[in-house]
């Protein structure tokens, strides 16, 4: 099953604000938004909901640099 993980972050270079979604696992995925690249790195408990601790990484649409990121 397919897990979409929304991400808003900000460009390291340019501040250009960047929103998008990753995807987890396999399955049918709907992209909304800016293309995120996502690498499960292990799992957490929040409010006693099992969350996916994992890195992101896009692409900034306003200056092309690549940003990464731990959700
Ligand atoms: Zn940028």
């Amino acid at each position: 099953m397919a897990e979409s993980i929304k991400v808003k972050v900000q460009c390291h270079a340019c501040g250009n604000s960047i929103e998008g979604s990753a995807k987890y696992g396999s399955g049918h995925y709907v992209q909304q938004g800016v293309p995120f690249e996502f690498t499960a790195v292990g799992k957490f408990l929040k409010n006693g909901k099992k969350r996916i601790k994992g890195e992101v990484v896009c692409i900034c649409p306003n200056c092309s640099v690549r940003n990464k990121y731990i959700v």
